[in-house]
């Protein structure tokens, strides 16, 4: 029996090529769909350049493929429908669905699964904001299409208004209290449509909303950790994971809260390559695949940063001086400040002594 599949990428960034490589270790041959020709996984997979909502392209790709994947979540669930064959996306276009949009994502995290997330209203109209209880903080976030920030208020007090009520009249969104936590944390957990597999929680340290250092295991207590896993594995469950997904949590002095789900390999799971027996990709690939997933181990505790394009530099100079750390560069052709390029693992007990590339530059 011939086991070696061809698996379709949507997406062709540093997460689809990653992906392409655990695929390609395994045996198995890709195709990636992405509407830039020389783009990071082109290196590692043959190419359909199309956008990523061209249901033609899209078409081919299904029929090319044996089983589709994607990158990130804003891929086009209504052509994907209209394109794949039954079962072909393992992952479903629910999953995509829900993580499109943060109204149905924090229906379905406190409602459908019952974990705790921050108490949040849904905003149709800037009249919503009306009578706020100012003695609280909040985030207003637009309810589609925001990332690493963008889209998003912090509404302090009545001087915030305005700008809160002009986000909230270009789009739906959530309102949510803002958390004094203490640390934000991630886990990634894989499945294969029956059993999961979790790695160990994450420390996540971002700087400008962007993730800018990874640390492995977070330094949480032995119990809020238990409990960060727990939620995880309650998700995964609720949606008959297949493949990886990330769930980014607060933790706070006493408890969890989960504020977002990825649905895919994640940034804050990169160090995993190394630092693990099995990568993020690695069981993302055999959980779309429906095999079986193994139990995963951490050798040492790990530090991942971001290699941002202002970055590269010093990066470079940081590995000469630690060639023992990891230096991963994705491959872009066109270097941008805040782009992230690739980034850096190493083993350390001293997290704190790994000093970020972008600390103490104000960009
Ligand atoms: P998000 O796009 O939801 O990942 O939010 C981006 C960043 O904003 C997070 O990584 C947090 O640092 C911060 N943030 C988001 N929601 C909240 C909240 N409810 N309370 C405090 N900080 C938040």
């Amino acid at each position: 029996m011939n086991s070696s599949k061809t698996i379709g990428i949507i997406g062709g960034g540093q997460l689809g090529q990653m992906m392409a490589i655990a695929a390609i270790y395994m045996g198995h041959k890709v195709v990636t769909l992405d509407p830039t020709i020389d783009c990071p996984a082109s290196r590692v997979s043959e190419m359909i350049v199309a956008p990523y909502n061209d249901v033609k392209a899209l078409r081919e790709l299904a029929e090319r493929c044996d089983v589709l994947t994607y990158e990130f979540e804003n891929v086009d669930a209504d052509g994907l429908d209209q394109v794949i064959k039954p079962d072909q996306l393992p992952q479903g276009t629910e999953l995509l669905r829900i993580s499109q949009n943060r109204i149905f994502e924090k229906d379905f995290l406190s409602n459908r699964v019952g974990v705790r997330v921050a108490p949040y209203k849904v905003i149709k109209s800037p009249e919503d904001l009306d009578e706020l209880d100012f003695s609280k903080n909040y985030v207003l976030k637009t309810a589609t299409g925001g990332y690493d920030g963008h889209g998003q208020v912090v509404i302090r007090g009545k001087k915030d208004l305005a700008s809160a009520r002009d986000l909230a009249s270009q789009s739906e969104c959530v309102l949510e209290e803002f958390i004094h936590f203490e640390l934000e944390i991630s886990v990634i957990i894989s499945g294969n449509g029956r059993d999961v597999t979790v790695f160990p929680v994450q420390e996540n340290i971002h700087r400008n909303n962007i993730l800018s250092k990874t640390i492995v295991p977070a330094r949480i207590s032995q119990k809020l950790a238990e409990k960060a896993k727990r939620m995880a594995i309650k998700i995964a469950e609720r949606l008959q994971l297949s493949g990886s997904l990330c769930v980014e949590m607060f933790a706070t002095a006493d408890d969890i809260l989960v504020n977002e789900i990825a649905p895919r390999p994640h940034n804050s799971g990169h160090y995993s390559i190394e630092a693990c027996d099995f990568s993020q990709f690695d069981t993302h690939i055999l959980g779309i695949l429906g095999q079986e997933l193994p139990t995963v181990h951490l050798h040492a505790s790990a530090v991942m940063l971001n290699v941002l394009g202002q970055h590269i530099q010093k990066a470079q100079e940081f590995v000469r001086s630690h060639p023992s750390a990891h230096l991963h560069l994705y491959g872009k052709t066109e270097t941008k400040h805040n782009r992230k390029m690739g980034h850096v693992t190493l083993f350390s007990d001293a997290p704190d002594e790994v000093v970020e590339f972008g600390k103490g530059i104000d960009f």
